[in-house]
């Protein structure tokens, strides 16, 4: 994907406006999870390597347009300072005199967060004005925030057309490895989708299966296509209102020469328990009873997936394939999870994998940071998966 880098802009001596995907859980007034902090600090210290000064940009929570004291962002101006090693000032205002003479007074090199963008109601409105208002703050604009991108807000694509307009360092991460995982991936190239329902992922799921070699259909979501195909599938959590969604995503996936690839056997328990007794069934040859609920794929189905993966370069992979929070409804989720870890990190699979279950469920597999690229960004990456243009992301193409 060709989109403005970070490295070609000429920042010495000026001063960059970056968005940052700053929205990080605090307890009692402090940050508590310092991740997605420590996400922007490439992109700062590229910055002020070249002498810039950095305003941060970034929204917190839902204010709706109002000042909200619980919603500031002043307690992740000291968080930052610490792990930076290196000052970082805060400006009551984003906009205005605050902001300016704040900015005005940082040294070469220097750092300023700028109070959440959300205080004013004409950044989700994308209000022109208040682009121009901030745009008048700086020289050129960052954006590092790609969880923020499919949002056109002010401070994500308003502000991209008023200033030269940059991807900051995690943004270029993100938007190469999803461009090797759907955009132009080395085939084949094979998809990974669970999760609970049909409903909340039908764009993308006809996205894919007109982009995919092989789709694997996992989690509950499977049985609403099984229920489809005449199968049982007892008291599991089933869709049966989508069951012509279901037909007309395997129409199409017929049609553009996808494979889809279903569970062959299933866990089944009557309870979601973790000391339930289960039992396997064969759904070649058995049937799920009515008072059994599919909570996993089975053993048969792990060896499939997994061949599956052997024979494919590129993995894309959104939705855990059961009830992963509740062992041992874990075990095809996480057999999996390792095995596609085993693929890239031996160099022979791409394995990109986004959404915010199955970032936890990596996470439960312990194998997130083996694969080739794990998306944080939640909303933005599944808009991204549906298929759709993410005006973040178009703002800054070159
Ligand atoms: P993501 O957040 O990664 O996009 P989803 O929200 O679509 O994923 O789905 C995750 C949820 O799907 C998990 O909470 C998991 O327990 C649930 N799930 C997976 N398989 C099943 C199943 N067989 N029955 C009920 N829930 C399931
Ligand atoms: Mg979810």
């Amino acid at each position: 994907m060709s989109f403005r880098r970070l490295e070609t802009a000429d920042a010495t001596g000026k001063t960059a406006l970056v968005r940052v995907d700053f929205n990080v859980p605090m307890h009692n007034g402090a940050v508590s999870d310092d991740t997605r902090l420590r996400a922007a600090l490439p992109t700062i210290r590229a910055l002020t390597a070249k002498g810039a000064k950095v305003a941060l940009l970034a929204h917190f929570d839902r204010p709706k347009g109002k000042r909200v004291p619980e919603m500031s962002l002043a307690p992740v101006a000291p968080a930052l300072t610490k792990l930076l090693g290196a000052p970082v000032a805060f400006a009551d205002d984003c906009v205005g005199d605050a902001a300016k003479s704040a900015i005005a007074k940082l040294p070469a090199g220097g750092v300023i967060l700028l109070e959440n963008t959300r205080f004013h109601a004409s950044e989700e409105k994308n209000d022109p004005a208040l682009a121009k208002e901030i745009a008048a703050l700086g020289d050129l604009y960052v954006n590092d925030a790609f969880s923020a991108a499919h949002r056109a807000h002010a401070s994500t694509e308003g502000l991209a057309k008023l200033l030269p307009a940059y991807a900051g360092k995690q943004m270029e991460q993100e938007l190469d490895a999803l461009e090797a995982a759907l955009g132009a991936p080395k085939r084949p190239v094979i998809g990974i989708v669970g999760g609970a329902k049909v409903s909340t992922k039908i764009e993308l799921l006809q996205n894919l299966v007109g982009k995919l070699d092989t789709l694997v259909i996992g989690g509950a979501m499977a049985n609403t296509f099984l229920y489809a195909q005449g199968r049982e599938v007892g008291d599991s959590l089933c869709e049966k209102d989508f069951a012509d969604t279901a037909k007309a995503i395997l129409a199409a996936a017929e049609k553009s020469g996808c494979k889809i690839l279903l569970p062959l056997d299933a866990v089944v328990a009557e309870t979601l328990a973790s000391d339930a007794p289960t039992t396997v069934r064969d759904l070649g040859n058995e049937n799920v009873a009515p008072a059994e609920k599919i909570f996993d794929c089975g053993p048969k189905s792990i060896t499939a997936i997994n061949a599956a993966i052997d024979a494919s370069a590129t993995l894309i992979w959104n939705g855990p394939l059961g009830v992963f929070e509740t062992p041992p409804f874990d075990a095809a989720t996480v057999a999996v999870a390792q095995h596609a870890a085993a693929r890239a990190q031996s160099g022979k699979l791409i394995a990109v994998a986004g959404g915010g279950d199955t970032v936890a469920a990596l996470n439960h597999a312990r194998i997130a940071d083996k694969l080739t690229f794990v998306s944080t960004a939640g909303g933005a990456f599944l808009e991204w998966m549906e298929g759709k243009a993410l005006p973040g992301v178009e703002a800054l193409k070159a």
